[in-house]
């Protein structure tokens, strides 16, 4: 068996040689990592290696995927691939296809290689190891045919390098210690769903409550004393011996968008739990108490309303919010009585959710990172900045519906031609290069007619930034900007404010505590802002907070079950938490 310290100690050929089988046929790549020695960790020599690869010129790009061979193509039928290539296709199955799928296969072959000038490349042992299903495998290479060809060129990398990584763990024996279990409760956790198919875990449904009952049984059997509160918030609390001591409280949430994906919410409990099972395995206690708190709610979904377990927690739940309905005209309160949440009296039993801020530590809360950052920078793990503030809006333009054969060009008063402006002064205006982003995501011609001059037009407005001033002084240009148009137009203006949150910085104490935990891994500190919303923000009013973000796959998507990520990313994740949790005072 050979070790990093065997690695480390034996001369460059004696170190290509070992590592021949990692990269197809491209010894230069372990040649080129070898001057980077010695290697920290498993984690810094993967990078090494993923380096030499981006500092290649393009035509070695090309050769190490040319390099590769086709799924389930000739070779592989003639027997003519390495010995790493022909295990990993067998275990996917892919020496077992019917005639219908060889035929869809060597269809995709062929059609990939004319679009894109190499062979399909996948690491079909997929994101947990085990191996991708045959359809799943069929699924990913039509959808990535599609893909432009810089895209998937730089996707067809990361395989190369996720099969490496797979590789490399097998010649060290590496038995991942974390990433496992929290892929396959993402997984179990992912199964129950309020739709047949896809993952919808609506607020206070059949499918939540199973999901915190699924979870309250993992904390217990974790070693964690267990408690459900008024709004459904499932607490596991790993105490210190000290009775006095303070609380680190973590965690994330267990409700998800409609269709959504495994990781959003969940990593940030299941990563935790993973963390404290071991923890009381060995019998080890933290200097402080740690709290691992699953929040019932995040995303809106039933409600509208986002952040009610967290807002509950930092003692921010309003209260009025419990007269709101549902589309099927559900109240929230009738909502969480037939949950069992409502059995005494919600006016007192929620606001005694909150915590006192003088018992507590901090926050920290670990996410997926729900865009294409880290997976760009090839990094599995960032330490966020601060939480982007943001502000929405929904804008009604009227203008004149008239006939589209009739009215001279110049005599138009055109809502949506009005709209496009709209939409073009946005983009414009937020390509400042900073953190500021703004979209318009909606965009709608009421009752429009293909032959009619849109009469009214109705877009949404969403403008984030790291910083609220940078954030404040976009929304007045751009409403100054809007003013302009309309007027020049003679278009009527309507605007209705939905949001205005303000950015939630990241306490400095603690994002350093992550960053030194990630360098001790052998990683690279990077930090990023995060644009999308997070508990976090919500638990910025009664503490200070952190958050750890772990790349995303499939180019970044999230919020849709194409959203992925690796057992070898959250292992290395739950590593550092678990520093991060042990070196904290
Ligand atoms: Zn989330």
């Amino acid at each position: 068996m050979t070790t990093l310290s065997d690695l480390n100690r034996l001369d460059t050929a004696a170190f290509v040689e070992r590592l021949h089988g990692i990269y197809e046929h491209s010894p230069w790549i372990p040649e080129r990592a070898a001057t980077q020695r010695p290697f920290a960790s498993l984690a810094a020599l993967k990078l090494a290696l993923q380096d030499a690869v981006s500092l290649a010129s393009e035509g070695e790009q090309l050769s190490l995927l040319r390099a590769h061979p086709e799924l389930a193509g000739k070779a592989a039928i003639a027997g003519a691939l390495t010995a790493e290539s022909t295990g990993e296709q067998a275990a996917s199955g892919l020496d077992r296809c019917s005639p219908d799928e060889y035929a869809a296969l060597h269809e995709l072959n062929a059609a990939y290689n004319a679009r894109f000038g190499f062979p399909f490349i996948l690491a079909v042992k997929g994101p947990t190891g085990q191996g991708l299903t045959r359809q799943a495998i069929i699924a990913t290479f039509r959808r990535r045919l599609g893909n432009a060809v810089p895209d998937e060129m730089a996707e067809a990398l990361r395989q190369v390098h996720r099969i490496a990584e797979i590789r490399l763990n097998g010649l060290l024996d590496i038995q991942l210690e974390f990433g496992p279990a929290i892929m396959d409760w993402a997984e179990q956790l992912g199964a129950i769903s309020d739709d047949d198919d896809g993952l919808t875990c609506a607020y206070m449904t059949s499918a939540h409550r199973r999901t915190a009952a699924q979870l309250a049984d993992w904390m217990r059997a974790a070693g964690m004393e267990i408690a459900i509160d008024a709004v459904g918030n499932v607490t596991g609390r790993y105490a210190a011996t000290a009775p006095d001591a303070k609380t680190l409280i973590t965690g994330s949430h267990y409700d998800t968008v409609r269709n959504g994906g495994k990781y959003d919410g969940r990593l940030g409990i299941l990563l935790p739990l993973a963390i404290v099972r071991h923890l009381h395995a060995r019998g080890e206690r933290l200097p402080y108490h740690l709290e691992l708190i699953a929040f019932a709610e995040e995303e809106g979904v039933r409600f509208r309303s986002t952040f009610l377990g967290s807002n509950a927690v930092a003692g921010r739940f309003d209260l009025s919010l419990l007269d709101t309905l549902d589309t099927d005209g559900t109240s929230m309160r009738t909502a969480l009585q037939q949950a069992g949440h409502g059995s005494a009296d919600l006016a007192s039993t929620i606001p005694a959710i909150a915590r006192d801020p003088a018992t507590l530590l901090g926050y920290v809360e670990v996410h997926i990172e729900q865009g294409p950052v880290l997976l760009e920078k090839g990094l599995p793990l960032g330490v966020v900045t601060a939480i982007a503030g943001s502000s929405r809006y929904l804008l009604e333009l009227e203008g004149l519906a008239s006939h589209a054969g009739t009215t001279p060009m110049t005599m138009r008063r055109d809502a949506a031609a009005a709209a496009a402006e709209i939409v073009l002064l946005v983009e414009g205006r937020c390509s400042t290069g900073g953190s500021l982003v703004g979209t318009v995501g909606q965009l709608a011609v009421p009752d429009g007619s293909v032959n009619v001059i849109p009469g009214r037009c109705r877009l949404s407005l969403d403008i984030r930034a790291a910083s609220d001033d940078e954030r404040l002084a976009a929304v007045r240009d751009i409403f100054d900007g809007i003013d302009a148009i309309c007027a020049r137009r003679r278009i009527g203006l309507r605007v209705e404010k939905l949001l205005e949150a303000a950015a939630a910085p990241c306490a400095p104490r603690l994002m350093d505590g992550l960053g030194e935990a990630v360098q001790r891994a052998g990683l690279p500190r990077f930090d990023l802002l995060s644009g999308a919303g997070h508990d976090a923000m919500a638990m910025a009013a009664v503490t200070e907070v952190a958050m750890l973000f772990t790349r995303c796959g499939n180019g970044g998507i999230s919020h849709n079950p194409l959203e992925t990520m690796t057992a070898d990313d959250a292992d290395i994740a739950a590593r550092v938490l678990l520093d991060f949790f042990r070196s904290y005072r």
